[in-house]
């Protein structure tokens, strides 16, 4: 193996003590404290590891967490009526409702009903139209944290040509626009792309946001190329034992490292860094209330 394992653990760990220096100065000097509010409707048994691991992890550098556990059952009406209430809560500077929703509420209805400037997943109309026009936003947390990590490893990336396989709202697109934002000719793949491998090739940033185990083999990548893996996929790992699985990524790992510069693993890459930067988004949305000066180097 020849490339460098980008640490995304380490990274995360690095940004939570950025954040939790920042929490603990805007309560010293001005008596604030931020706070984020999860909203969970239902018990899908993923998404409550997720809240709790959020909540968890809010709690641990220092801002305040409302978890906000609903019935599946819950009408729309009733959900919007909390999103309001939150919205005008001055104590409540970010906002995230766990997706997927139940089927009977519409999720873009529900997203939108979240004042911008609290929506720290950055998954508002407002938000994702200031990203695409290069204004100051909310920035999705699995894009903004991969930028992070690309920016820590390679510096400046203007000119450099990205590849990004996937195009969902809430990381191909948003992944795109802000290597855009840095200046990277960008390219972006998807289920109808002819050529794939070749257009990967090309990549000197690979961004793999597909959601298909092991799907991108080291032949597809550039030598020396910096490639992010985002994707999560559990396998069956008979060798652990019966019934027992593992995490994979999008990218063949042992093949890609023999190529790459520079490598995400699974698990341990990007999947750390999204809570880390839901909690720089925190930080980011209490200053601009606030009217404060941002923390340097947790947005984009
Ligand atoms: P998604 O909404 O399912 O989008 C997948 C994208 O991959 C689509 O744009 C699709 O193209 C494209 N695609 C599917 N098959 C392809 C193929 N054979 N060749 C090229 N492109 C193909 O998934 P997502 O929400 O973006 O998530 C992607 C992966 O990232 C998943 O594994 C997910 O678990 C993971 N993820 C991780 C984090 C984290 O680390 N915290 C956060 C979010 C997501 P079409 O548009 O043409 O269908």
């Amino acid at each position: 193996m020849s490339a460098t394992i980008i640490d995304g653990k380490a990274f995360a760990e690095k940004v939570r003590t950025q954040v939790a220096a920042h929490v603990s100065r805007l309560k010293d000097e001005h008596g604030i404290t931020p706070g984020l509010a999860v909203v969970l409707v239902g018990e899908d048994p993923a998404s409550e590891v997720y809240v709790r691991n959020k909540g968890k992890q809010t709690l641990e550098v220092g801002m305040n967490s409302f978890e906000h556990k609903l019935p599946a059952e819950i009408s729309e009406a009733d959900l919007l009526e909390l999103i309001d209430r939150l919205n005008n809560d001055p104590a409540v500077h970010g906002i995230l409702v766990q997706l997927p929703l139940p089927g009977h509420l519409n999720s873009d209805l529900v997203i939108n009903s979240i004042d911008p400037a609290k929506d720290v997943d950055g998954f508002h109309i407002s938000n994702v139209g200031l990203l695409g026009t290069g204004q100051k936003s909310m920035v999705p947390c699995t894009p903004l944290g991969c930028l992070m990590m690309l920016r820590d490893h390679l510096g400046a990336l203007s000119g450099l040509n990205a590849v990004v396989v996937g195009r969902s709202n809430i990381v191909g697109k948003p992944m795109a626009q802000l290597l855009l934002g840095d200046s990277c000719t960008v390219t972006i793949a998807h289920s109808r792309t002819k050529d794939l491998a070749e257009v990967c090739r090309r990549a000197d940033i690979l961004v793999a946001a597909v959601g298909r185990p092991e799907m991108i083999p080291g032949d597809w990548v550039k030598p020396g190329a910096t490639v992010i893996d985002v994707g999560i996929n559990r396998i069956p790992a008979p060798e652990k034992g019966e019934g027992k699985h593992r995490l994979v990524g999008d990218v063949e790992f042992a093949s890609a490292a023999e190529v790459a510069g520079a490598i995400t693993p699974v698990p341990g890459g990007v999947g750390p860094m999204t809570i880390a930067c839901l909690l720089a988004n925190t930080v980011t949305a209490c200053c601009r209330a606030n009217g404060l000066a941002e923390p340097e180097g947790l947005t984009a």
